[in-house]
């Protein structure tokens, strides 16, 4: 390749004594390579954009596994001035492209996040150019600051403004809400930071209460809860799922009734309550206000999980906001900008009421922690120590976009929800499963048995519920292997089956969401009429 220059200068092979990391200089090997990278981006960006192509590039991982091979090489071919040949390079990335899901197709509707936007590759080249690690403040000066800046400005829309606020950019709802878990239980338990959970039982047998410490969360939370409960050294034993209403919402009646029992029974003693701001399959939001009514009264640490649902604070729509009012009364927040605010992954937050709660997980490392200053050290509040700077990304989005930009965001979403729950309610073929209240992003429908009564889905008994189910998957499993649409399918609560879910972005076009409808209804016709 022309205008190669070592950086020693002189133009011949690197020296042993030089790693080929540096055989020239990093300025012009940027300048040559990053204008390539950049176009075959766009062109996975355009091809996106065309309505032929598919969602996936493949129709099953059987048949990927097949098409692909990762090489490893022992050594790489040098040109003739010693340098890497760059097409293993180029081929390589040509590779990741050829045989990733596209998600600029804005037919991605099987996950909650959805493709990014041009903002946020800048915004993750430009962390990488400055590297910086986000651990102290010394190390990452501007990404420290947006991640501050963030934080405060999240604080400041989830009503956290009577203590001092704080909070910090996590990898993932899930470690978020892992975080969480620990910290509340040092907050609630005193020994548990020196002693851990030996410490906790001991504790509570010298109060004459139960041993178990319990968490409270719906019977529709994320999975996160649970894992959190392991790696808290609690054990999913201490894990109490509490029933939900026919929208997913947590009864908190049903949540009352169980601290009740789990006291009286002396199974354990209750030290947490999980809410659900945006369930994962219904997008449903349970009470806050309620639900915080029963923690204060039990002594609960207050913990709302709006990792999917958070952005709805956003809204322009009244009676949308008003899903996460509330919120202020709770301890700490999870809430992720790389769902619905299209971040690029990974950018969560874990925003606590009070700032003091976070030093449980503090730790004096004096080789690393050097200021008094606790915004200089991001790393003393969680268990992790290199970070990545993630909240510089929502921080340019915010630049980008404003926070009224946010909620004209989630209120387009919402939007299309509603023109296509109408959609599907007007074809026969299709039967439309429980929705959360109000309206939110998911939408769960599957294909209506012919035969069947429309008698609403809660009558069915369990063989009709696997026909049905097995309806949805043949569906499910006709979309996969067409590669236009990727949907997923859920069980939904109450024992009524599987249904197709699919999850509406704001970015998604309507003209594609009534061709997917259209597409359910014939597979799901031709499948009944077979079966
Ligand atoms: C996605 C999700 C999580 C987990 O977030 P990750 O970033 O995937 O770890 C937790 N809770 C809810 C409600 C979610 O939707």
């Amino acid at each position: 390749m022309a205008g190669h220059t070592s950086a020693n200068g002189t133009g011949k092979a690197a020296s042993s004594s030089r790693s080929p990391l540096q055989a020239e200089a990093a300025s012009s090997e940027a300048a040559r390579l990053l204008p390539q990278v950049l176009q075959l981006v766009q062109d996975f960006i355009a091809s996106g954009e065309k309505p032929e192509t598919y969602v996936a590039p493949w129709g099953s991982i059987p048949d990927f596994r097949k098409a692909v091979t990762l090489d490893l090489p022992d050594s790489v071919s040098t040109d003739a001035a010693g340098m890497p040949d760059e097409t293993a390079l180029m081929d390589a990335i040509k590779l990741v492209f050829d045989h990733s899901v596209n998600p600029w197709t804005g037919r991605f509707l099987d996950k909650l996040y959805a493709a990014t936007t041009p903002v946020g590759i800048a915004a993750d080249l430009v962390l990488s150019a400055v590297n910086a690690n986000a651990h102290v403040m010394s190390a990452s000066p501007v990404l420290s600051l947006a991640e501050e800046r963030c934080v405060e400005g999240l604080c400041e829309v989830f009503g956290f403004t009577e203590k001092k606020p704080d909070g910090l950019t996590m990898p993932g709802g899930s470690a978020a809400n892992t975080l969480a878990v620990q910290t509340a239980l040092a907050n609630v338990f005193p020994p548990f930071r020196t002693q851990g959970v030996l410490g906790v039982v001991q504790y509570l047998a010298d109060k004459g209460k139960a041993p178990r410490p319990l968490l409270f969360t719906s019977s529709q939370c994320h999975y996160s809860l649970d894992k959190a409960a392991i790696s808290a050294g609690l054990g999913l034993d201490s894990v109490v799922k509490v029933a939900c209403d026919k929208t997913g919402r947590m009864c908190p009646k049903a949540l009352e009734e169980a601290l009740e029992q789990a006291v009286q029974q002396r199974t354990g003693t209750p030290f947490l309550i999980n809410a659900t701001s945006g369930t994962t399959v219904l997008g449903s939001f349970d009470p806050l206000p309620e639900l915080a009514a029963v923690a204060r009264k039990h002594g609960c640490w207050l913990h709302i999980d709006a990792s999917w649902g958070g952005p709805i604070v956003f809204s322009h729509r009244a009676e949308y906001a008003g899903l996460m009012k509330g919120s202020q009364l709770a301890d700490s927040i999870t809430i992720n900008p790389h769902k619905l605010l299209n971040v690029p992954l990974q950018c969560s937050f874990l925003l606590v009421r009070d700032a003091d709660t976070l030093s449980a997980n503090s730790l004096d490392a004096g080789y690393l922690f050097h200021s008094k200053d606790r915004r200089e050290n991001a790393a003393m509040k969680t268990m992790g120590c290199g970070r990545r700077g993630d909240a510089l990304k929502f921080w340019l989005y915010w630049v980008r976009y404003g926070k009224q930009g946010f909620g004209h965001h989630v209120d387009a979403g919402l939007q299309l929800a509603t023109q296509l729950v109408e959609y599907i309610r007007s074809k026969p073929e299709l039967e439309l499963g429980p929705l959360a209240h109000p309206l939110f992003l998911q939408i769960c429908f599957r294909p209506k048995q012919p035969s069947s009564a429309d008698d609403g889905a809660h009558t069915l008994d369990p063989e009709q519920v696997r026909v049905r189910s097995k309806g949805t998957q043949f569906v499910y499993q006709e979309l996969k292997s067409r590669r236009m649409f990727a949907v997923d399918f859920a069980p939904l609560p109450n024992d009524i089956g599987d249904y197709i879910r699919l999850v509406v972005h704001p970015r998604t076009r309507m003209d594609d969401l009534r061709t997917l409808v259209d597409q359910v209804a014939e597979i799901g016709h031709a499948y009944w009429k077979q079966a």
